[in-house]
């Protein structure tokens, strides 16, 4: 006899989504992870609109700065302000610590089971259930099985979804956390003209298939390098230099707090159901492959994960997971896979980055829909579709220069 309905493997967005989810379904529930919560986790902080609306709770204890766009520098350095005028959905910046816990004690008080300090070593499938043995020797069994343990996936290791991530498929990051104090946060990232909002900056030209990166917290700046992995070599040796140009232009010296470094995946994973388990989130390799962004696609998938979980309960039946793959195609893959063709295009070279980037900066439609994508106003999908036809329209000659 299973204990739970459902063991979810890490506790990340993704699985005390998924959790929280499951619980409010009516499912009994056991939410593991390796960590002691509130633990720290490399991440720039940057949670779109859609983090608000897919979570049923008020984000504004844990949010940091209020984003009302992004600020694009381009290879030869001039930058690119992308600020929608519809302001009804504006992102924030969190500190992961305080994120990730909120969300773990809104699924512990929905009514998940929630083991910290428990690492998953081993997880067995049988016909009828799913048992995992955690690092103290305990085992615990589910009907149903979600892995949401990151890009390092034991569950999809071990379940054989995957061996691992290619190189190809995987971008490596290194991320500090730089204490300027609030005045000088205000006046690095600061949307003009507005002292409530910020922006976050995205700095192209330093890598071949990715960027450095600035982003506002209260008094602290998120300052990162990440790269797909099979296009850099040093990638701490390129951050260092864009950092030491940073530091001198705006003239900070900051407290160095923490400087961590991981990789996340950049490619779906080819299978998310197998048997009576799932994976979402980072496990799935639900990750933006332009700005590497995967918190909203973790709650979603968390959330959608839940729902196939407790339909394939009621039907006693692992066959209803498949509704997952089905949902997650339509909700999130499908946005995904356009900003992995525009992912290809922007980084196929330098030059492409400064064509774009000068087609933006003198383009006001472009950037109001760079901005509105970014913001959630308006799908990638149509983002994409509508740049394509104005670049073709305004400018044809750059529009096909960037396929030569
Ligand atoms: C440097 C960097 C910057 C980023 N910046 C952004 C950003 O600004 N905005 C954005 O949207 N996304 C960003 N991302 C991506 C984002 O962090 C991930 O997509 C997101 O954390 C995925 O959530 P998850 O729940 O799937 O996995 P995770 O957040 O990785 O959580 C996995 C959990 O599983 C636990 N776990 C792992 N193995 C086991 C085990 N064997 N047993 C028990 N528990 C286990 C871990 O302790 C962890 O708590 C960034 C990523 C990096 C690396």
């Amino acid at each position: 006899m299973a204990e739970y309905d459902v063991i979810v493997v890490g506790a990340g967005p993704a699985g005390s989504s998924a959790a929280k989810q499951a619980a409010n379904l009516g499912l009994s529930v056991l939410l593991v992870d390796k960590e002691t919560f509130p633990r720290s986790k490399p991440c720039a902080g940057g949670a779109r609109f859609l983090v608000s609306e897919l979570l049923d709770f008020d984000l504004s204890s844990v949010a940091q700065r209020k984003i009302s766009g992004v600020s694009i520098f381009a290879p030869s350095g001039f930058r690119v302000d992308c600020i929608p005028e519809n302001r009804s959905k504006p992102g924030i910046t969190v500190m992961r610590e305080d994120f990730d816990h909120l969300l773990l004690i809104k699924a512990a008080e929905s009514g998940a089971q929630v083991m910290e300090n428990c690492e998953v070593i081993d997880i067995q499938e049988s016909s009828t259930s799913v048992s995992v043995t955690t690092m103290d020797g305990e085992t615990h069994t589910g009907k149903f099985l979600i892995g949401a343990d990151g890009m390092n996936s034991r569950v999809a290791k071990q379940l054989r979804f995957y061996a691992g991530w290619r190189n190809d498929s995987a971008s490596v990051a290194l991320e500090i956390e730089a204490k300027v104090g609030e005045e000088k946060v205000r006046e690095i990232c600061g949307e003009p003209g507005n002292d409530d909002t910020s922006l976050i900056q995205l700095y192209f030209g330093e890598f071949p298939h990715g960027y450095t990166w600035c982003f506002p917290k209260r008094e602290i700046l998120s300052v990162g390098a990440c790269c797909r992995q099979d296009k850099v070599s040093n990638l701490r040796a390129g951050f260092e230099r864009w950092f030491s140009k940073f530091k001198d232009e705006h003239s900070i010296e900051p407290q160095i707090l923490s400087d961590s470094s991981a990789r996340f995946p950049v490619r779906p994973a080819g299978r998310m159901v197998k048997g009576r388990a799932l994976l979402v989130g980072d496990a799935a390799g639900l990750v933006d492959a332009f700005t590497g962004e995967g918190i909203p696609e973790a709650i979603q998938s968390g959330i959608l994960a839940a729902s196939a979980v407790r339909e394939a309960v009621v039907a006693s039946n692992p066959m209803a997971l498949s509704a997952y793959v089905e949902d997650c195609k339509r909700m999130i893959l499908s946005e995904l896979n356009v900003t992995q063709s525009m992912a290809k295009l922007f980084y196929k070279s330098i030059r492409n980055m400064e064509t774009l980037c000068s087609f933006f900066r003198d383009d006001y439609y472009s950037r109001q829909l760079i901005g509105s994508a970014i913001g959630g106003i308006i799908s990638q999908k149509e983002a994409k579709r509508k740049l394509t036809f104005r670049m073709l329209r305004k400018n044809p000659r750059a529009a096909l220069s960037l396929y030569l």
